[in-house]
Parts: structure tokens; C-alpha cells; sequence
């Protein structure tokens, strides 16, 4: 037994050594491949305001439906692009198609909500990131105000002057900045007053057992009224529980996005659930 498992240990090990350069150039090879084929696409988290229950605002998030391997999580395909670099083409087509929806959405509807984009660190430390976001901006018409950049903590704790500048550059075009899976990764807060932050989203692992955990619960009170006394607006990610919304709720949190609210859901089922309600609603006034 020993011997056949050290065997197929040696077997896997020198796979995986021989082949490292020619598995990265596979992986690079389906990516292109998947881009060229239009196997990604963009679904929408829907956003709620809690004080009011209203829409507002949409969280894209990238998809990869492959017809051999079938749906890829992002979890697992976003860290392979960043290995390839390909996450900073396939990333300004995030942003691309982000734009087109809101231009189609308020087309078909008449109505504009801010879509909120995740960018991977790799995309802000191209030199030419900022450039590349105006031109789509003005290729698109999109208006600015109407982009969210989600940023994990690591590009804040960062301190790389060429970052902060391109942070200080989408401050001045009108894009608001949210920090992403905020209180996994680090303990300094300090560059929330230093640097254009507008939004933090308090992990979902926090709400998880919020109400079961003390010292999450807290923790939570504790960042909103620190984000609040900063003049940041504060995202539960998460929510899937009625009971979590009334703890959220009771503490001031401004949004909740969550199960509970929706699924990521298509760019036509955002107009037909959502707009459209929405629509009617203003009508019926
Ligand atoms: P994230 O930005 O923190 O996105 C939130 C994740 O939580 C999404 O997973 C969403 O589907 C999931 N979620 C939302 N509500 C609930 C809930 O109530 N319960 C549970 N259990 N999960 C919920 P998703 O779509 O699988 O994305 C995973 C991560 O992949 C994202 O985390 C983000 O870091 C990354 N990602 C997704 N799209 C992009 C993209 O276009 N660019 C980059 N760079 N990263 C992306
Ligand atoms: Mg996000
Ligand atoms: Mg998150
Ligand atoms: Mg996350």
C-alpha cells in the first residue's frame, strides 16, 4: 500500500514540475479560448437599501459557463486569470459590459442605478488602468457616478504611491471606491481617512453568526460606527436571514445584499424583477 500511494505521489509531483510552465500556458490558452467563445458573462446582485427596502444599487459579478467543465466559479477562475494576467483584459470586459447594461437598462427602463465592479489588484497596477476606464467610459456614455470600484483591503494597505494616484484619478472622474470582504484581512483602519474610501462591505463571514456570536455582533456595531463617524456608507454582504436584516437594520447599516433580497440574477431579469416594479411603482404615485 505504501509503496503504490509513494508512487503515485512521485507520479503527481513530477507532473507537476515538468509541467508548470505548460499547465499555466493551458490554462491561458482556455481563458482566451472561453473569451473568444463569449462563455463569460456578468450576473447582478441586487442591493437594498434597509431603511427604505428599495433598490439600490446592483453588484456585477462575473461568470464562466463552459460547455465541457460546465459552470466555473469565479472563486476558482479569477485567481488562474491573475496567474496568467489575463485578469486585466478580462477585467476591462467586465467594465465594458457594466457600462453597456447601465446604458441599456436606462434605455429600456428609464432608469439608472450604480453597478458595483470588482477589480482585481493586478488591474490598478497596469499603468495605463485609468486610461483604459476613461475611454470606455466616454465610449459608452456611461455616466461615472454610476461606477462603484470594489477593492479588497490589501490594495489600501498597500501604500503604493501609483495606486493611490490611480484611486485619487477615479475619485476625480466621479467613481466611488468600496472596500471589499472588509475586516478578513487586516486590522490597520487608517487608510480609510487617508485615501477616497465611499463605501465599506463588512464580510459575509461576519453575519454569518452575528446573531448566535457576541463578539461578532460587536464587531459589526462597532464598524459601522466607524465607518458612519468617517462619513462611509456601510454593505452587509451576506444576508440571508430576516433576523440578520433586523440586527442590521437596528444598527444603522445602510445596505444589505444577500439571499435573502436575491441572487445574482441576469442583466434582462434585473429589468423584469426589479426595473420594472420599480417603474410601476413611481406610476402608480
Ligand atoms: P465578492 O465580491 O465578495 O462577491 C460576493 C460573493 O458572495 C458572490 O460570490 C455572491 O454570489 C456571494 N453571495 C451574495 N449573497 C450571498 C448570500 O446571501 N450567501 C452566500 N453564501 N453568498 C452570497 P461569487 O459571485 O461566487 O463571487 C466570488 C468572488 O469572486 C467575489 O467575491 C469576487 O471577489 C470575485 N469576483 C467575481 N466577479 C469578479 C470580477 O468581475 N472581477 C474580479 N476581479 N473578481 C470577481
Ligand atoms: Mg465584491
Ligand atoms: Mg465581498
Ligand atoms: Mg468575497
Amino acid at each position: 500500500y505504501m509503496a503504490k500511494k509513494e508512487k503515485n505521489t512521485y507520479k503527481y509531483f513530477t507532473q507537476e514540475m515538468q509541467s508548470l510552465d505548460a499547465q499555466l500556458s493551458d490554462t491561458r490558452q482556455r481563458i482566451r479560448t472561453a473569451m473568444e467563445n463569449n462563455e463569460f458573462f456578468l450576473m447582478y446582485q441586487p442591493q437594498i437599501a434597509l431603511a427604505t427596502g428599495k433598490l439600490s444599487g446592483l453588484e456585477a459579478l462575473l461568470r464562466w459557463n463552459n460547455e465541457e467543465n460546465g459552470f466555473i466559479s469565479p472563486a476558482v477562475f479569477i485567481p488562474l486569470a491573475e496567474e496568467t494576467g489575463q485578469i486585466v483584459e478580462l477585467g476591462l470586459w467586465v467594465i465594458q459590459t457594466a457600462c453597456e447594461q447601465i446604458q441599456e437598462w436606462s434605455i429600456s427602463t428609464g432608469l439608472s442605478y450604480p453597478v458595483s465592479i470588482n477589480i482585481s489588484a493586478l488591474q490598478l497596477e497596469e499603468k495605463d488602468f485609468v486610461h483604459k476606464v476613461k475611454e470606455i467610459i466616454s465610449m459608452t456614455g456611461v455616466d461615472a457616478a454610476f461606477l462603484r470600484f470594489e477593492l479588497t483591503e490589501s490594495i489600501f494597505i498597500k501604500d503604493c504611491s501609483s495606486t493611490i494616484q490611480s484611486l485619487q484619478h477615479f475619485k476625480e472622474m466621479g467613481i466611488q471606491l468600496a472596500v471589499d470582504d472588509f475586516g478578513t484581512g487586516y486590522s490597520s483602519l487608517s487608510y480609510l481617512k487617508r485615501l477616497p474610501v465611499n463605501e465599506l462591505k463588512i464580510d459575509q463571514s461576519f453575519l454569518r453568526d452575528v446573531l448566535i456570536d457576541g463578539s461578532n455582533a460587536t464587531i459589526v456595531t462597532a464598524l459601522i460606527d466607524i465607518a458612519h463617524s468617517l462619513g462611509i456608507r456601510v454593505v452587509a454582504e451576506g444576508i440571508e436571514l430576516q433576523d440578520q436584516e433586523s440586527f442590521l437594520k437596528k444598527r444603522n447599516c445602510d445596505i444589505g445584499q444577500g439571499y435573502l433580497y436575491s441572487r445574482p440574477v441576469l442583466g434582462v431579469d434585473v429589468t423584469n424583477q426589479w426595473l420594472k416594479k420599480e417603474n410601476s411603482r413611481i406610476l402608480s404615485k
